[in-house]
């Protein structure tokens, strides 16, 4: 067979995730929480697979989670998408990045990519046809250069996919990004992906600036989020889009021979459980303690870093310290002391190496001080 994907292997994620079993580490790479779900969740779950909703769901999605989702798009962002048009549910937000990217690019159309990026967008551009034009972010502070962004567009860019806030970076967008963005894409036939499912996981008092809560980026986004990051169930693989009426009539095209529709007791699930807006409005708090935490213990390593401003990530370069590559300084941590992270390096289409790697704050905190105890080692 000709691969599709010539140039991908097995996810950084799972090749980490494996050499830290492998070798007992403590598991700071691939992103998931390290400890349970609440269980009133879990209640939900087991209440309505035992009253007998086991069967497909909608394609669309559950009604009720829908508009409980739109509900929460209203509160937290100011605007009330329309629950029977405008928000699907899916299989992840992987799922929804995938039918997003498919919905939009023609063969040989460009979609811009800021990097470091998460793998996914890439690998659907190429599957789908697209050209993926590759825009490094500002090498001090992982902020979007403006300027380098209008330069990369011509008349074939079709995309432009972001992520806010970022993974692995942890940069959050200003004010001033989303009014770059917006006048960029005016007047150009550009659609945006904004995969935003660290929506509530942002920190210093900072708001989540969605695409959702601006009338004109709206108009031409698909927004794509994760139930899984934000209730601490990311084995569940639920996620949604929301779009205008007319992209989400092609979303679901694509959707509907993707997966069809996702697993139905847990929208049943995920509906009643965000009828309580304090399960969602208590993220940035229970992670910023987390966060805190493991930055205090950064403080005493010789790693250097500046404190992230959103997701579970906190990325930290090394270059004072060794000459080593990033993966194989990855092995080497992993193996040597015990402690499994993602080299930075993954996120680029070219395996750039800056000397920066990622750790996963979302564990428990004995967790956490084992392994800052573990990192001390590192000179
Ligand atoms: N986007 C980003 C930036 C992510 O970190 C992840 C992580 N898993 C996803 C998308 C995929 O989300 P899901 O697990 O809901 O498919
Ligand atoms: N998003 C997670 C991360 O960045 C991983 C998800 C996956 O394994 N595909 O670590």
């Amino acid at each position: 067979i000709r691969s599709k994907l010539p140039n991908t292997g097995t996810t950084i994620f799972t090749v980490m995730s494996k050499m830290a079993q492998e070798f007992e580490a403590i598991n700071l790479s691939q992103g998931f929480p390290g400890f349970g779900a609440d269980p009133n969740l879990l209640n939900l779950v087991e209440k309505y697979t035992s009253a007998g909703y086991n069967q497909y769901a909608p394609m669309s999605g559950i009604e009720a989670l829908r508009m409980n989702l739109a509900k929460k798009t209203a509160h937290c962002y100011g605007y009330l998408p329309d629950y029977e048009d405008e928000v699907t549910i899916t299989s992840g937000a992987t799922e929804a990045l995938f039918a997003s990217i498919c919905a939009v690019l023609r063969p040989g159309d460009e979609a811009l990519i800021l990097e470091p990026a998460y793998d996914s967008y890439e690998a659907a551009i190429i599957l789908n046809g697209g050209v993926p034009i590759h825009i490094p972010l500002n090498k001090e502070d992982f902020s979007v250069d403006w300027e380098r962004v209008k330069s990369s567009i011509s008349f074939k860019t079709k995309l432009i996919v972001i992520n806010t806030p970022h993974n692995p970076t942890g940069y959050v967008w200003s004010e001033k990004d989303m009014q770059s963005l917006k006048e960029i894409i005016r007047d150009r036939n550009i659609f945006v992906v904004s995969d935003e499912v660290y929506e509530h996981i942002i920190f210093d008092g900072r708001k989540h600036l969605s695409l959702m809560g601006d009338e004109e980026l709206r108009e031409k986004s698909f927004v794509c989020g994760s139930f899984g990051k934000t209730f601490h169930v990311t084995g569940w693989k639920v996620g949604y889009c929301i779009a205008p009426k007319e992209l989400t009539v092609e979303f679901r095209k694509i959707h509907q021979f993707l997966t069809f529709s996702t697993v139905t007791p847990i929208q049943y699930a995920l509906a009643e459980y965000m009828e309580n807006p304090k399960h969602y409005l208590a993220i940035p708090t229970f992670y910023e303690k987390k966060r805190n935490l493991f930055l205090e213990g950064l403080k005493k390593t010789e790693l250097k870093f500046s404190a992230t401003q959103g997701s579970f990530f906190q990325t930290v370069s090394y270059g004072h310290l060794s000459q080593k590559g990033d993966k194989q300084l990855a092995e080497d941590m992993c193996k040597e002391l015990k402690v499994a992270c993602i080299p930075v390096s993954s996120f680029y289409h070219d395996s750039t190496d800056n000397q920066f790697i990622r750790f996963c704050f979302a564990k428990e905190e004995q967790e956490l001080e084992e392994a800052l105890h573990r990192l001390l080692r590192l000179e």
